[in-house]
């Protein structure tokens, strides 16, 4: 008998039909002995749905009360699922994040799982019933709902994986598993069988939403079997784990774009020390995260910061630099929502000289425009035009892979 952790995302539970299609895969893993443990995320586009009826009513609405109401989304499914898995005739239960002691930091719309108690999870698992867990949601010590941040279910189902000591940790999804790029914007790109943490933790954080970063930090820090896998098709998925067999000896293990990226400019700051210093300080006391960051020349004791940030956190970034235009002193402030981060991602990266030059390369043959570059031991990232974006995760895929 082994403890096996199930996610199913929001596209796999959407209607009905494709809720009694998981309700099988469910049933069938539990019927073959295991102890079964599933998280499920809200239905399709429910979230989504949700912010949207949250900006009708306040588009500035508190991000505590903003998680009062996206949690209800995966309360909802793991509900529905249960109906269906004791039409069934199996033992289920449903539980929330705050009955399984899923505990955070305050931190609302982005909280952190600080621990996981889960008595109730193996009381339940004990008396062999099925335990649904609300995926993206937990609870601080104040008692109040979180969320974990978009994306979240799959950090909830590793942190529960942890917690229970469970033998595999299988993400059900609508692709087959991981793959050299995202398969929807290039039909050509090839399911990997096995890839490493921390080149799916750097593809993930690339924008790789397949899985959630933090998960795979996770699934890492733990050493977590994980699975990826379509509920859909029934074919073997991905496995991520410390090393990974290579079939053929490629330099780039895949390319990532997020398109949820803005660019801020901060024009004619004073050329002295200090400056990047308060300015980065400001934004870390706002929990604003900041991504790319390149400094221009000095010019008439003057130089611009440029950095990016998350789409998310465009309007409080652009309050906050406002409130302390005084202080930091700029000239101006430029905001650029039309831009996206394209990126190549691979551990042999580093020995490899010219792997720059290859990325530039084919750009430049798309007459691509670069407008940043930040580069690690194990990824290439630029910044574009959104409009540039899909075009150029194909011509890279294609100088690359092909
Ligand atoms: P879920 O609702 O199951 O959590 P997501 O939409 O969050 O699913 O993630 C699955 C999607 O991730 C796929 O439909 C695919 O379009 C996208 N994706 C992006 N990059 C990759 C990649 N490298 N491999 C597989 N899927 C990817
Ligand atoms: N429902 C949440 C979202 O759409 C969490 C998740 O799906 O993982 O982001
Ligand atoms: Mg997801």
């Amino acid at each position: 008998m082994a403890l096996i952790v199930q996610k199913f995302g929001g596209s796999s539970v959407a209607d009905a039909e494709r809720i009694f299609r998981v309700a099988k895969i469910i049933t069938d893993t539990y019927q073959a002995g295991n102890q079964v443990c599933v998280v499920l995320s809200a239905q399709g586009d429910t979230t989504d749905d949700l912010i949207e009826k949250a900006q009708e009513i306040n588009p500035d609405a508190s991000r505590r009360e903003m998680d009062m109401l996206l949690a209800c989304g995966e309360q909802m499914s793991i509900a529905l699922m249960a109906m269906a898995i004791e039409k069934l005739g199996f033992p289920v239960v449903s539980l929330c994040g705050w009955q399984v002691g899923m505990n955070t930091d305050t931190n609302h719309s982005g909280a952190r799982i600080k621990k996981v108690e889960c008595d109730r999870v193996r009381d339940e698992l004990d008396q062999k019933r099925i335990v649904l867990v609300a995926g993206f949601q937990g609870v601080d010590r104040h008692g109040d709902v979180t969320t974990l941040g978009r994306g979240g279910s799959d950090t909830t189902a590793v942190a529960l994986a942890v917690a229970l000591g469970a033998d595999l940790c299988q993400i059900y999804t609508d692709v087959d598993g991981v793959y050299t790029c995202d398969p929807r914007v290039v039909p050509e790109a090839h399911k990997l069988d096995e890839i490493t943490y921390d080149e799916m933790l750097e593809l993930a954080s690339m924008g790789a939403q397949v899985l959630h970063n933090r998960s795979v930090e996770l699934a890492k820090s733990y050493n977590v079997r994980l699975e990826v896998l379509s509920s859909f098709t029934g074919n073997p998925g991905t496995i991520v784990k410390e090393a990974a067999k290579k079939v053929e000896k490629t330099y780039i293990t895949g390319i990532a774009q997020d398109k949820k990226i803005a660019r801020f400019a901060l024009v004619g700051l004073e050329d002295v020390p200090g400056v990047a210093y308060k300015l980065f300080s400001v934004l870390a006391k706002g929990k604003i995260n900041v991504d790319m960051i390149i400094q221009s020349l000095g010019r008439d004791e003057q130089k611009d910061i440029i950095f990016t940030v998350a789409d998310k956190d465009v309007m409080d970034c652009a309050k906050l630099l406002d409130a302390n235009k005084d202080t930091l002193n700029f000239d101006h402030m430029d905001i650029n929502t039309g831009v996206a981060k394209v990126s190549i991602v691979g551990a042999g990266m580093l020995e490899n000289v010219g792997i720059a030059a290859k990325m530039f390369e084919a750009l430049y043959q798309q007459h691509i425009n670069i407008h940043m570059i930040s580069t690690s031991e194990v990824k290439i990232s630029v910044l574009i035009d959104k409009d540039d974006s899909d075009r150029a995760v194909r011509v890279l895929h294609n100088q690359f892979f092909q």
